[in-house]
C-alpha cells in the first residue's frame, strides 16, 4: 500500500469510556466484520478481558476506508502496562481521545494523553456515549478543549452504542491524521508493539514497519536479542490474520509468525530488521520490563508443585514481564516467588493460574524492591521480606516511590488527602480541571499503594476517584522488617516490611488474627511480633489436654477407631513450626484477609 493512503491510530480511554465499543462499531460500519458475525467486543479476546472489561493484550486491526487503509492499534489502558502503551502509542501518528460524555476526563485518560503527546501523535478529541440521558456534553467538552489547546466545537461527539458520528469520525481520521513516512529503500527497521502466544502457531509478532520492507521467507533479526530467525507468514489482521505475499512495507502494520515459541524471543520495544542487510541502529526506547511488586506463590496442596512450575513455564511464553524461582517457605512448604509489573498483572495471572490451570494457590502479601545498604558499604536488593538483613548493621534502606495522579471531584479533597497523607505522601500540587473538579498530584511509596490504597481510595470517594502513578525512582525510608514467631520460631510467610510507625499495627493485627486461627496445642504457644530481638506484641493460646479418646472411654471399639482415623488425617494437612501444629487454612486465612 502507498503510504500516503494509510493512517495509523489507536483509541485513548478510561475503562468503561467505550473504546471496544466503539471499535466494533468500527469493524462493522467498514465491513470487516459483517452483522452476523458481530459480537459484542469482538477485539477482546481473552476471558478474564471481556468480564473485567479491561483490555491487556493490544491488536491491531486493518479498516478499509473511503480508500483509505486505517490500522487500528489498540492499547492496553492499565498503569502495570504503561510501557505496552507506549509502545503501541510509537506505532501510530494518531489517538483518538476518547472520553465518556457522562463522566469526563479521568486520571489514566490523561496519563496516557501525556504519552501521546510525548511521542507527537496528531490527538482527537471525541465524546463518546452521547446517547446517554445522562450525557453533559457541552461541560466535558469544555474540559476536554481546555486541556489540549483546541475549540469545545472541535470536539466530535459520537455514541459506539447506535453509531451515531462514528462515520463523520473515520472521515475525520483520514482527512486529519498525517500519513506514515519512512525510507522505503533502507535497510528494514520494524518495531515490535505487542508479541502474542498462539498454542498452534506459536509467537505472533504485531509490527510497525518503520524504514524499509518485510517479506515472507526472510531472515530477520532481532536487534535487541541478535537472535535470527526466519518468517514463516507475514500479514495484516482483518479482522482474522490474512497472510500477505507482498509482506509489509513502509507505514505498515501487520503480524508476522516465525515458529518462536516463548514471547521473550520477541519482545516489545524491539526492533525487527532484515538478518542479510541489518539496519545500522535500532528504533529508540526499548526497554527491558521490570517487574515492580514481589509475591510469594504455593500450591494450597503440596503436591500440585510440578503442576504450579509447568503453568507458570507456559504463562511465561505469553508474558516477557513475568518473572519468577522456586522459593521454600517452612510455613507454606514449596512455591515461587514471582515479580510482576504491578498489583493488576499480578492478579490476572493468579487469576490465570487458577482459571486456566486448575490451580488452588495461596499467595504471600505483595511487597515492592527494597534496596539495602549495610554500614560495611555492601549493597542488597530484597525481593522477599524474609531475606531482609536483621541486626543493626544496616545504614540505609531505600523503597521505590510514584508520581501519582488523582482525579476527583473537588467535594473530595480532604478525603484524598487524608489517604495520602496516611500513607506518607508528599503533596507536589493541585489543579482544577473544571469548576469542580481537580488534579491532585502526590509523591506516593509504591509499597503503600500495593496495599488496598485503590480500594480505600474508591470508597472514601463513592468511586469517583481515579488513580494513575508512574514510577518516579526511589527514596529512602524508615523501614523494618516485622516478624511473626510461633513459640520463639519465625514463620516466614508472615514476616513483612513496613515502616517504622505502622510496625505495632502491623504486629498486634497479625499476632491477634493467628490466635483466632491457631487451635490450641497440648502446650502453651506464645505468639509474638517482632522487630529483630525487640519483641513488640504478644498474644497467647492457651494448652488444652488434646485426648480425644476420653470422651468415649468406655464406649464401643468401632468408634474409637473412627476417631483415631480422623485424628490421622486432620494431621496430614498441618504444617509443624517447631512443635507447633498449625492447619494449612490458617496460613490460607491469615494471608488472604484484608
Ligand atoms: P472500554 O472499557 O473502554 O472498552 O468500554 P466498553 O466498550 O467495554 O464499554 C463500557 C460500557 O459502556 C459497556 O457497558 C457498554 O455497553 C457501554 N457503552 C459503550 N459505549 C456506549 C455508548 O455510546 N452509549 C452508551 N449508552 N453506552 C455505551
Ligand atoms: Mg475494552
Amino acid at each position: 500500500t502507498d503510504p500516503a493512503l494509510i493512517r495509523n491510530f489507536c483509541i485513548i480511554a478510561h475503562i468503561d469510556h467505550g473504546k471496544s465499543t466503539l471499535a466494533d462499531r468500527m469493524l462493522q460500519i467498514t465491513g470487516v466484520v459483517d452483522d452476523r458475525s458481530m459480537r459484542a467486543q469482538y477485539l477482546d479476546r481473552m476471558d478474564i478481558e471481556r468480564e473485567r472489561g479491561i483490555t491487556i493484550k493490544s491488536q491491531a486491526v486493518r479498516l478499509p476506508w473511503d480508500g483509505h487503509v486505517l490500522n487500528m492499534i489498540d492499547t492496553p489502558g492499565h498503569v502495570d502496562f504503561t510501557y505496552e502503551v507506549s509502545r503501541s502509542l510509537q506505532a501510530c501518528e494518531g489517538a483518538i481521545l476518547l472520553v465518556d460524555a457522562a463522566q469526563g476526563i479521568e486520571a489514566q485518560t490523561l496519563a496516557n494523553l501525556y504519552l501521546a503527546m510525548n511521542a507527537d501523535l496528531h490527538i482527537i478529541p471525541v465524546l463518546n456515549k452521547i446517547d446517554l440521558p445522562a450525557a453533559q456534553p457541552e461541560k466535558f467538552a469544555e474540559e476536554l478543549a481546555g486541556l489540549i489547546g483546541c475549540d469545545p466545537s472541535d470536539v466530535l461527539r459520537v455514541s459506539g452504542k447506535t453509531g451515531v458520528g462514528v462515520r463523520e469520525l473515520l472521515d475525520h481520521v483520514v482527512a486529519s491524521v498525517p500519513a506514515p513516512v519512512g525510507k522505503a529503500d533502507a535497510a528494514a527497521r520494524a518495531l515490535i508493539f505487542d508479541s502474542v502466544y498462539d498454542t498452534y502457531r506459536g509467537v505472533v509478532t504485531y509490527v510497525r514497519v518503520i524504514d524499509g520492507h518485510l517479506s515472507k521467507r526472510e531472515r530477520i533479526l532481532m536487534m535487541s536479542t541478535s537472535a535470527t530467525h526466519e518468517t514463516l507468514e507475514i500479514g495484516v489482521i482483518s479482522p482474522e490474520p490474512k497472510p500477505s505475499e507482498l509482506g509489509l512495507g513502509v507505514g505498515e502494520v501487520g503480524y508476522l509468525i516465525t515458529g518462536v515459541k516463548d514471547v521473550r524471543q520477541s519482545r516489545v520495544g524491539d526492533t525487527v530488521t532484515s538478518a542479510t542487510k541489518p539496519a545500522a541502529e535500532m528504533l529508540a526506547g526499548y526497554e527491558h520490563p521490570k517487574p515492580m511488586v514481589f509475591s510469594g506463590l504455593y500450591p494450597i496442596d503440596g503436591d500440585e508443585y510440578p503442576e504450579l512450575r509447568e503453568a507458570l513455564d507456559k504463562l511465561q511464553l505469553n508474558d516477557a514481564a513475568l518473572v519468577y524461582e522456586p522459593e521454600t517457605s517452612a510455613a507454606l512448604g514449596f512455591g515461587f516467588r514471582v515479580g510482576f509489573l504491578g498489583l493488576l498483572h499480578m492478579e490476572i495471572v493468579r487469576e490465570r493460574l487458577e482459571r486456566e490451570f486448575g490451580l488452588s494457590l495461596i499467595s504471600t502479601a505483595p511487597n515492592v524492591v527494597y534496596r539495602v545498604v549495610m554500614e560495611d558499604g555492601s549493597e542488597l536488593t530484597v525481593t522477599n521480606p524474609s531475606e531482609f538483613p536483621t541486626g543493626g548493621k544496616i545504614a540505609q534502606v531505600f523503597e521505590p516511590v510514584t508520581k501519582s495522579t488523582i482525579l476527583a471531584p473537588a467535594e473530595f479533597i480532604g478525603a484524598i488527602m487524608e489517604i495520602c497523607q496516611g500513607r506518607r505522601g508528599q503533596l507536589q500540587g493541585m489543579d482544577y480541571l473544571s469548576e469542580d473538579r481537580v488534579e491532585i498530584r502526590y509523591t506516593l511509596p509504591l509499597g503503600e499503594i500495593i496495599f488496598d490504597f485503590f480500594d480505600q481510595l474508591k470508597s472514601r470517594t463513592r468511586g469517583y476517584a481515579s488513580l494513575d502513578y508512574e514510577p518516579a525512582g526511589e527514596a529512602e525510608a524508615d523501614l523494618v522488617k516485622v516478624d511473626i514467631l510461633l513459640q520463639g520460631e519465625a514463620v516466614d510467610a508472615f514476616s513483612a516490611i513496613v515502616h517504622k510507625d505502622k510496625a505495632y499495627a502491623y504486629g498486634v493485627d497479625m499476632a491477634k488474627k493467628l490466635r483466632e486461627l491457631i487451635p490450641r496445642q497440648q502446650f502453651e504457644v506464645p505468639i509474638q511480633a517482632a522487630i529483630g530481638a525487640r519483641v513488640i506484641a504478644r498474644e497467647n493460646i492457651r494448652a488444652i489436654r488434646k485426648d480425644v479418646l476420653a470422651k468415649c472411654y468406655g464406649g464401643d471399639i468401632s468408634r474409637k477407631r473412627k476417631l483415631l482415623e480422623k485424628q490421622k488425617e486432620g494431621k496430614k494437612r498441618m504444617k509443624m513450626v517447631g512443635r507447633v501444629e498449625v492447619p494449612q487454612e490458617a496460613f490460607v486465612a491469615a494471608l488472604s484477609t484484608d
